[in-house]
């Protein structure tokens, strides 16, 4: 017998998939549907925003030279918001402004109703013959300049940038209807197991739901893929072979399974892929979820993901997200970690771990604790935690003190004091 190779490390087979993505093509989509979208182009201004110099109070745009505090100006305009471009304000007077309105040429500054005369509270009365003006303004003051926020021509967003409320709003106020943004990777997914039985199934003696291609499925949505969902596949060299083949005419983008890639006597998906592609690796120096194939069918990247269900969805964390992010256009995938406390020893075999834990804010910074059993199928625990705590490779006793990186769980915004 040969030697056995040397397992990759966790940086190392990412570093190796990454290589085999790159990102989707691009399509336009409505603003209205842009949401979660991964923007696919640098988009410059194509106007000052805001694109007139306007008040940001409600009050009385004026000149400061003429505006000392105890000064009485007369009223010569009334300038409510969306009234156009007002005339230039008349030498010694005052425009009653509105919020929003533009600034009438010549004026500097305005005056906020509170700091005049004018004590009306309600709306609609007409503008007073005068106003006397109780507080001098600065030059300048509430006053929003042209351009203050975006100069027309700046890059507004760069290409890469996922899509939420802010950026959506940003891209609305410089009146850009429809987004060049990248297609959503399409993502077909099994799971395969003769123990497996669909969730609306009863159990029989020996048999279990199959958990992971539901997890899964609801990963890949979450990082905004679109999910084909091919249920689940016997042990059987065949149907393997007949899901990939299925995969490809739905036209996916990515094929995810689970199981079936460890060394057990039914474990039939790495010939599937050997048979209808190539298997790249399959063994990564990871806990939990050492056994992992990589490789494509039908010229479709592939990952055969563990059976266990939190080595599948921890496997996923650790590779298909990152893989997934690129193929949807975004430049970074890495994920920002708190240091954390341990607060109880942990063991590991010297295997780079993803223990999932519980973490909490003590004093300035964060502590953690195991959030259950860390056996590869205790979902309970994984379900429960709202952090992974990282050992690194070679370590294999952390003692209670030691400081590692913890990744917060999307989903888990939340203050951790909440985490149950
Ligand atoms: P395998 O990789 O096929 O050896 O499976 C490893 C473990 O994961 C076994 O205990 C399987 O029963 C379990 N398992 C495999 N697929 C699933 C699934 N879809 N849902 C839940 N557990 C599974
Ligand atoms: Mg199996």
């Amino acid at each position: 017998m040969s030697a056995p190779k040397p397992l990759l490390t966790v940086n190392e087979a990412r570093a190796r998939i990454l290589e085999h993505f790159a990102p989707l093509n691009t399509e336009d989509v409505p603003l209205t549907s842009a949401a979660r979208r991964v923007l696919a182009a640098d988009l410059h201004a194509p106007h000052d925003l805001p694109p007139f110099a306007n008040s940001s109070m409600d009050g009385y745009a004026v000149r400061t030279a003429e505006a000392g505090q105890g000064a009485t100006l007369p009223v010569s305009a009334d300038v409510p918001a969306g009234s156009g471009i007002p005339a230039p304000l008349a030498v010694g007077t005052a425009a009653r402004i509105m919020t929003g309105a533009a600034m009438p040429p010549g004026a500097d500054a305005v005056v906020p109703v509170e700091d005049t005369d004018d004590q009306r509270e309600r709306a609609g009365g007409a503008a007073p013959a005068a106003v006397t003006i109780h507080r001098a303004p600065s030059v300048g003051a509430y006053v929003r300049p042209i351009g203050q926020d975006l100069r027309a021509g700046q890059v507004v967003l760069p290409s890469g940038t996922l899509l939420g409320a802010s950026t959506i709003g940003l891209l609305a106020a410089l009146g850009f209807a429809t987004v060049p943004v990248y297609r959503r990777p399409r993502v077909a997914i099994f799971s395969t197991g003769d123990e497996l039985r669909p969730v609306e199934a009863a159990l029989g003696p020996g048999q279990i739901h199959d958990s992971n291609s539901h997890a899964i499925a609801a990963a890949a949505e979450q990082y905004g893929a679109e999910v084909v969902r091919l249920g689940i596949i016997p042990d059987d060299l065949a149907a393997v072979r007949a899901a990939l083949q299925q995969a490809a005419s739905h036209g996916a983008d990515l094929i995810l399974s689970t199981a079936g890639v460890s060394v057990g006597a039914y474990d039939v998906v790495k010939a599937a892929i050997e048979a209808d592609g190539e298997l790249r690796f399959w063994r990564v120096n990871m806990r939990p979820g050492k056994p992992l194939a990589f490789g494509q069918a039908h010229n479709i990247p592939f990952f055969g993901l563990p059976g266990n269900p939190v080595s599948a969805l921890l496997t996923f964390e650790v590779f298909v997200r990152p893989a997934l992010l690129k193929l949807a256009g975004r430049r970074r995938w890495e994920k920002l970690g708190v240091q954390a406390a341990l607060l109880e020893p942990m063991d590991s075999d010297g295997r780079e771990t993803y223990a999932r834990v519980i973490v909490t804010r003590q004093g300035d910074g964060y502590v953690a604790r195991p959030a259950g059993d860390q056996g590869s199928a205790v979902l309970s625990a994984l379900a429960r935690a709202n952090g992974i705590l990282i050992l690194p490779e070679g370590a294999t006793r952390a003692a209670v003190g030691d400081t590692f990186t913890v990744w917060l769980l999307d989903g888990g915004e939340t203050a951790p004091d909440d985490a149950r």
